[in-house]
């Protein structure tokens, strides 16, 4: 079968490199290089707390519980330095209400524990919270992903399998004919045949749905990520989700902040900020950042659809998938598994219900998750 993938980030990358291990006649297509879009400026957070506690629909609930064990099976196959397991340390001023979601969570299998400043001091020597801090979650079993890193290791891997990569290309036009999509222009005139085409282009998802005459509605999130160095002192080497922000290591010794708090534009973060007054803020938390320097800034836009995560087919347009979420980088993994399964066997994966992209033309959508803080899937 013959599947061309669109978008080289971390979900088109998961689901091309799937298709190739399952045999397909994979072409991925990246208009800049693999990894350069959302998911070269993301937090990459894999964590069940509070996630887990939340109410949402049961396929998605149980597809979430398998995101470390698949990220564990992806890992050994395409091995690299990309996935670190650190553990999350979260003040309870930061997940309001934070006894409630850890018992809910605990119920469901998630290993927490509710920590005071003593064992904080113990376990993260380069934080120091202040005075009201004083209870705090760790769940060892979650950490953060370098996402260009498993994106390059995927792209490679699908190339050893003879799957083609084009980058610095776009995608121009979706063929149609009949009734269905038969493949792609790109932008220099040329054309690719296939048999199905997935729409894989993250914040530009609505864009290459148009060339196919569908509109996917969807926020446009901005948010910014700070990459620091310390000065002397440690820096904690486990995720942290502090009061205002998120902080995790990077690799080279560095690390990656992303600020959730005031005195931005956008209402998720994103432009009109000062990145080294965050920081400045920040340094009361972690002494190490104190006479630290800013090494680069970027703002990623989270591609946020109406009503959640889209994976899946149009009923009435055969050959188009869509695949298109915030929480992506720890999404990808799995729905590489399920879009497989269900490009290449035909079946239905049933947990996938509630993610269809005909809820947008069959239903009234539910607003966008517009104010929802949560990074993780
Ligand atoms: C600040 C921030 C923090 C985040 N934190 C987390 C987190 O903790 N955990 C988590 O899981 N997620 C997090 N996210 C969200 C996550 O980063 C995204 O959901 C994910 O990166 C999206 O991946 P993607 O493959 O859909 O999109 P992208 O990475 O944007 O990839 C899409 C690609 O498509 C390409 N493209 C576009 N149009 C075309 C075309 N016409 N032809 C060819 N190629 C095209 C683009 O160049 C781009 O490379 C965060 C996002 C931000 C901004």
């Amino acid at each position: 079968m013959k599947i061309v993938v669109i978008g080289g980030g971390a979900i088109g990358a998961n689901i091309a490199y799937r298709l190739g291990v399952e045999g397909a006649d994979v072409t991925l297509i990246e208009a800049r290089v693999p990894g350069s879009g959302t998911s070269g400026a993301s937090f990459s957070w894999l964590s069940s707390f509070p996630q887990v506690s939340w109410s949402e629909d049961a396929g998605r609930a149980k597809l979430r519980l398998t995101v470390n064990e698949t990220f564990e099976a992806l890992h050994a196959e395409i091995g690299g330095e990309w996935l670190d397991w650190s553990g999350t340390i979260t003040y309870g001023a930061a997940a309001p209400d934070f006894r409630r979601s850890v018992a809910a969570c605990l119920e469901r299998g998630i290993d927490l524990r509710i920590i005071d400043r003593h064992e904080l001091a113990q376990m993260a020597p380069g934080l120091s919270p202040g005075p009201d801090d004083d209870a705090f979650v760790y769940e060892p079993r979650s950490g953060w992903v370098d996402a260009p890193a498993m994106i390059e290791r995927l792209v490679k891997a699908l190339r050893g399998r003879k799957g083609r990569v084009l980058t610095g290309r776009s995608v121009a036009a979706i063929t149609i004919k009949g009734d269905a999509v038969k493949g792609v222009v790109l932008d220099d005139g040329s054309a690719i045949e296939a048999d199905a085409v997935v729409n894989a282009a993250g914040s530009w998802a609505s864009h290459v749905s148009a060339l196919a005459g569908l509109a996917v509605p969807l926020d446009l999130v901005p948010g910014v990520m700070i990459y620091a160095r310390g000065a002397s002192g440690a820096l904690p080497k486990q995720v942290i989700n502090g009061p205002d922000w998120l902080m995790r290591p990077e690799p080279g010794g560095k690390v990656a902040i992303h600020w959730r708090g005031g005195g931005l534009t956008a209402v998720h973060g994103g432009n009109g900020s000062d990145p080294a007054s965050m920081i400045a803020d920040i340094a009361c938390h972690v002494p190490a950042l104190r006479e630290g320097a800013i090494e680069d800034v970027r703002i990623g836009i989270r591609a946020i659809p109406h009503g959640g995560p889209v994976l899946g087919a149009l009923p009435w347009l055969p050959g188009f998938y869509l695949a298109v979420s915030h929480g992506g980088v720890g999404w990808g993994p799995i729905w590489g598994r399920l879009a497989a399964t269900e490009l290449l066997k035909g079946e239905t994966v049933s947990e996938l219900s509630g993610m269809r992209p005909d809820r947008f033309y069959m239903q009234a959508a539910p607003l966008g998750r517009f104010a929802d803080d949560a990074e993780q899937v």
